[in-house]
């Protein structure tokens, strides 16, 4: 056994080590380096916000140099008390408060059109110009909202607050996992006038894709498909629940795709109807929902779930079998969990090209390692029929297809970067890696999908002609 010296200290070092932290001078060195780093940070904020300043208002008085028209109109309408100036008062930077000035619109046909095209917020085309406000900046927010009493908070009233943010994008995009200060925080450390355009270019797809949700159901019927209408965080709760269960249960994630294939093939739809939890993954389904009168809550794809779960599952002994994929990937994915969250039990891992006379003896495989949850990556819609057939055979407590999730974490195939995905556009950045592979499921699929969804929605009923029915959803 080989031994390895370990270095001490010497008395020299740690006198030094003393005099620098307990002395008056090392006090007073160490105040002013604190200083120092305070300062620099109010200048780099200062340069930013300074640049930042300068673009906000060139484009504010475009805006208001283009609009002029409108706002003559505007003018004329306030003066005849048609419409009204409304403010609002806002917390701004350095938690100052200010006036947000908007139109209040008369609950008429031309007040509801008006409305629908954003005219009610010309104003705060003055709030930029005035310095009050920014185009990208985190959310305005009324007194007492958002206390800066909290260290977390404090850095979002460091900068001006915006027309839109990372956190407007995000709910839009139905990425909104994190918390909104959070993404506050994420901004004011990186902000940069190129960070802000992209802000801004992304907020153009946001805006096509919606308000938030209000009050959404908690169950939403999609092409005949009855999917869980829960947030990521719920879905995650009902996965732990599950996990303290005795026998075991199926869960789906669906996307455009899925429910193209389910149309015709009645054998998945009918799994699908019978899943104990059906989850919505991508921005088809959230427009799908939209079209369809009920909003899907989040984005709820095992890609994105997969490491929420794996830090649930840290230290609670629960463990899990990898079974999917090239050989090799499932156990590039179990060193990946080793590294991001030491502390969740990887009990057995298997490639997902087996033939039929292999599937016993892997069965088998599964059910000796007494994993509590089974994550099969087969694509769909063989990983889901492959977890109806043997689900009860495994002894595992919960099992969920998860498509391509393993070749994403463990390196095989990159993932689509951030912005791509708050713009809802992952299945672009699938289309450039696999074009021959992809052009149909996304060009035709995505096109057939809202097709259907659409006559559904006229027709309001379900539009299935296949034989099978099912009179009641699970
Ligand atoms: N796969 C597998 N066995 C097969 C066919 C596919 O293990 O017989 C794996 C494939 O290697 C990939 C995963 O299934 O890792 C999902 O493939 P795909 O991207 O088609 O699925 P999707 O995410 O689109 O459902």
């Amino acid at each position: 056994m080989s031994t390895h010296p370990i270095s001490r200290p010497t008395p020299e070092y740690v006198k030094e080590e003393l005099y620098r932290r307990f002395s008056r001078r090392g006090l007073r060195r160490q105040r002013l380096r604190r200083w120092v780093r305070g300062l620099s940070w109010v200048l780099v904020v200062q340069l930013l916000s300074g640049t930042k300043r300068i673009m906000d208002m060139l484009l504010a008085m475009s805006g208001l140099i283009i609009l002029s028209p409108l706002l003559m109109v505007s003018l004329v309408l306030l003066a005849s008390h048609l419409i009204a100036l409304e403010r609002r008062p806002r917390v701004g930077r350095w938690c100052q408060t200010f006036d947000e000035y908007r139109f209040t619109l008369p609950d008429t046909t031309w007040g509801r059109l008006l409305k629908l095209v954003r005219f009610h917020r010309l104003p705060v085309l003055l709030n930029i110009l005035k310095g009050d406000m920014s185009f990208v900046g985190p959310r305005p927010v009324s007194p007492g909202a958002l206390s800066p009493r909290e260290r977390a908070v404090r850095k979002r009233y460091d900068v001006r607050p915006g027309l839109v943010c990372l956190w407007w994008i995000r709910r839009r995009a139905n990425i909104d996992y994190g918390t909104e200060i959070e993404a506050d925080g994420e901004y004011v450390e990186t902000q940069s006038v190129l960070g802000d355009l992209g802000i801004a270019l992304r907020a153009i797809p946001a805006i096509l894709y919606g308000e938030g949700v209000a009050t959404a159901p908690d169950l939403v019927t999609i092409l005949n498909i009855p999917i869980d209408n829960v947030t990521m965080a719920e879905a995650i709760e009902i996965i732990m629940n599950l996990l303290d269960s005795q026998h075991g249960h199926q869960i789906c994630f669906v996307n455009a795709d899925c429910a193209n294939i389910a149309y015709r093939d009645e054998e998945y739809l009918h799994i699908l109807r019978r899943a104990d939890y059906v989850f919505a993954d991508g921005i088809g389904l959230k427009l799908a929902g939209k079209l369809l009168g009920q909003e899907i809550k989040q984005n709820v794809n095992g890609t994105d779930l997969f490491p929420r779960l794996c830090q649930a599952l840290a230290d609670t002994g629960k463990s899990v079998f990898l079974l999917g994929a090239r050989p090799g990937i499932a156990e590039r994915v179990r060193d990946w969990i080793a590294q991001y969250a030491p502390g969740v039990r990887v009990v057995g891992t298997q490639h997902g090209y087996f033939s039929r006379e292999e599937e016993a003896a892997i069965i088998n495989r599964i059910a000796n390692s007494q994993a509590d949850l089974l994550l099969v990556a087969l694509g769909a819609p063989r990983q889901d029929k492959w977890i109806h057939r043997h689900l009860h055979e495994t002894g595992v407590k919960v099992a969920m297809g998860v498509g391509g999730l393993f070749d994403f974490y463990s390196g095989r195939i990159p993932r689509a970067p951030l912005w791509m995905r708050e713009m809802g556009l992952e299945w672009l950045y699938r289309f450039i890696q696999e074009p021959r592979r992809m052009w149909k499921r996304y060009f035709v699929g995505n096109a057939v999908f809202l097709f259907r969804v659409i006559k559904e929605r006229f027709t309001n009923s379900t539009i299935r002609t296949g034989e099978w029915r099912e009179t009641m959803p699970r």
